[in-house]
């Protein structure tokens, strides 16, 4: 953070609390939130509900001010966050265009100011016109020194705003990366992910692996401690996963209770220990109930690991690892299937 973010973000955090204290609003965060997006002017249409409050009453009463919160401070959607962005930019947008709009003016009247007085230089004046000559371009200079200085203001005051909306921007994109329950990549980040690691396996001649897990009789589970419990396990999953994982390895949950990873450069026999490790791994982990320490048993993962092949699409890998995946469900769960393991008819796709 720069020291002009420290202090523009310091004056908005200042004006909010004032704006509180006037009203005789606690700070709650919520509160803190409304007025601190109205001192940024972020929000127009928020600004002007505040602004024609304060108009009217000279203060804004805690109904209000709730009101107000509920409307406005609903931006924890993804789109709702990129679409109260683009606005920003937009307009942030605007204002730039207007203030080189004019300068663009301002200097091109200038400009035809100095080309009048080289004519009229040329063509020789007098003492008297040559003074008011020499003070109107002192004017207009002064004029086209204050637009100027207008447009650095203006261009400074944008340069700020614009870095932090790139950051927002860029939260944005990481989130939408990322599996809002497990924290680790969602579906969508590997999908981009793969086409890229495949490529990179491709270009570089190397190999990658794929593992598919799927948590046994996961149903059962959730119906017998609930799905918050159940979403605890999803994140525990998630916890091994990560740990068992280096370096380029890519965890990420590809829906409901199946994860997947991809793993760079590693082939099969690799590939086959790390899934073992994992399976171990959550195997050995005794479940607790948080709340009220009830014991809640154990909870297993079945694994497919399939290597990459010459002729292989993203779709034909996945497609082999699920099948090494289903084998392993069929083979009695809590267990490791590898590519090499399937009947040569089932590797082919006819389960
Ligand atoms: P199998 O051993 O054959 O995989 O049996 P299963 O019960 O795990 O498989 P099934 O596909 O029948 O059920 C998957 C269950 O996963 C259904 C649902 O209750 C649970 N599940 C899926 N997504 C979530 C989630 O986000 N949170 C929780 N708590 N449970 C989920
Ligand atoms: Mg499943
Ligand atoms: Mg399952």
């Amino acid at each position: 953070m720069t020291n002009l973010d420290f202090d523009r973000a310091s004056g908005f955090a200042n004006a909010a609390l004032a704006m509180l204290k006037r009203s005789q609003i606690p700070p709650f965060p919520v509160y803190y939130e409304l007025f601190y997006t109205y001192a940024t002017g972020a929000n127009s249409e928020l600004n002007s509900q505040i602004n024609a409050i304060l108009t009217r009453s000279g203060n804004i009463s805690l109904e209000e001010a709730t009101g107000l919160c509920e409307r406005f401070l609903k931006i924890s959607d993804m789109e709702d966050r990129l679409r109260a962005m683009s606005e920003i930019m937009s307009r942030k947008i605007t204002d730039v265009n207007q203030a080189i709009d004019y300068a663009m003016a301002t200097a091109n009247s200038y400009s035809g100011s100095l080309q009048q007085a080289s004519g009229d230089l040329e063509a020789g004046i007098d003492e008297d016109a040559l003074k008011m000559l020499s003070s109107r371009l002192l004017k207009e200079t002064r004029r086209m020194q204050d637009m100027n200085r207008r447009l650095e203001a203006e261009l400074e005051n944008s340069k700020d705003d614009i870095s932090v909306l790139q950051r927002d921007l860029d939260e944005v994109r990481k989130e939408s990366m990322l599996d809002p329950l497990t924290k680790i990549p969602n579906r969508k980040c590997f999908d981009e992910q793969i086409i890229l690691d495949l490529q990179r396996a491709r270009r570089d001649d190397t190999t990658l692996a794929l593992l598919v897990f799927d948590i046994d009789h996961f149903k059962a589970f959730n119906d017998t401690y609930g799905h918050l419990t159940g979403d605890q396990v999803l994140r525990l999953v998630a916890q091994v996963l990560k740990a068992n994982l280096r370096g380029r390895d890519m965890p990420a949950r590809f829906g409901g209770e199946e994860f997947i990873a991809i793993l760079p450069e590693t082939e099969l026999r690799g590939a086959l220990t790390v899934a073992e490790n994992i399976r171990k791994s959550v195997q050995s982990k005794e479940l607790l109930k948080r709340s009220t320490n009830e014991k809640l048993g154990r909870i297993t993962l079945s694994i497919g690991v399939a290597e990459l092949r010459a002729e292989d699409t993203v779709a034909s890998l996945i497609e082999r690892a699920d099948q090494c995946l289903y084998a392993a469900k069929r083979g009695g769960r809590n267990m490791v299937v590898s590519e090499t393991d399937l009947p040569p008819n089932e590797e082919a796709g006819v389960a």
